[in-house]
């Protein structure tokens, strides 16, 4: 479909315009194609506009598109994760992006040295406290750090978050720049290296790379409107 493979094209070119009004490169932030909700083909059609790393946020739905789609491709999943689905996530996923609590990051860690697996994953941070969404509320996280970091297997890239919903793009630069000041601070003390911001969505990713975002994770702007809510999952 033409339509998708220019609205690919137009986000593309929002990320270059965004780097470039901050002085950033774009080669530094990577985009990740939210393709939950979206079939088979949708994700064919990105994918041969040139895309190759996509997101998904629920293990059942993924995995059958997964396995109909060309094994170059690149999947992150971004959804909550569950206990009992880390054994089928790691062998899909190149990276997770919500692990917020030592129990899940250590039990993944040891089902990846069974399978023989080292994963990437990104720490989910609840900024602003709020019950409905899963993240580690930031002096949980700074209590945790050590533990994390000396966990075998499981290379942690960075800090991910996901802001309260706000009027309009603005409204999450408070949210943008509090993770990047916790991943700074959090650098600092504990001599940590986690350069990577997951952060930035179809509705803000401007204002996320303009404050640091490394991974934005886009899906309406590129796929279209999603016709179903995803169970747990932002609209
Ligand atoms: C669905 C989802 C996105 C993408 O949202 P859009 O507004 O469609 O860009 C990004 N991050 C997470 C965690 C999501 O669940």
């Amino acid at each position: 479909m033409e339509d998708a493979s220019a609205r690919l094209e137009a986000v593309r070119k929002r990320i270059r315009e965004a780097c470039a009004a901050c002085g950033r490169r774009p080669e530094d932030v990577e985009l990740i194609a939210v393709s939950k909700t979206f079939p088979a083909d949708a994700i064919r059609e990105i994918h041969q506009a040139g895309q190759t790393v996509f997101g998904e946020s629920r293990q059942q739905e993924a995995a059958p598109k997964i396995a109909m789609l060309p094994g170059g491709l690149k999947w992150h999943f971004i959804g909550s994760v569950q206990r009992n689905k880390v054994r089928k996530l790691l062998p899909l996923f190149d990276v997770i992006h919500a692990v917020d609590s030592l129990r899940l990051a250590a039990h993944i860690d040891e089902v990846a040295a069974e399978l023989g697996l080292f994963p990437r994953v990104f720490l989910q941070v609840n900024l602003a406290g709020e019950e409905t969404k899963g993240g580690y509320p930031p002096e949980m996280l700074e209590r945790d750090l050590p533990a994390l970091l000396e966990l075998r297997r499981v290379e942690i890239l960075g800090l991910m978050t996901i802001p309260p919903e706000g009027p309009d793009a603005e409204s999450a630069r408070p949210w943008f720049a509090a993770l990047r000041r916790l991943r700074d601070r959090l650098q600092s003390v504990y001599q940590a290296g986690l350069p990577g911001l997951s952060m930035g969505m179809s509705g803000d990713f401007e204002v996320a790379i303009a404050e640091g975002a490394t991974h934005v994770r886009v899906g309406s702007a590129i796929f279209g409107k999603r016709a179903y809510r995803v169970e747990g999952e932002l609209g």
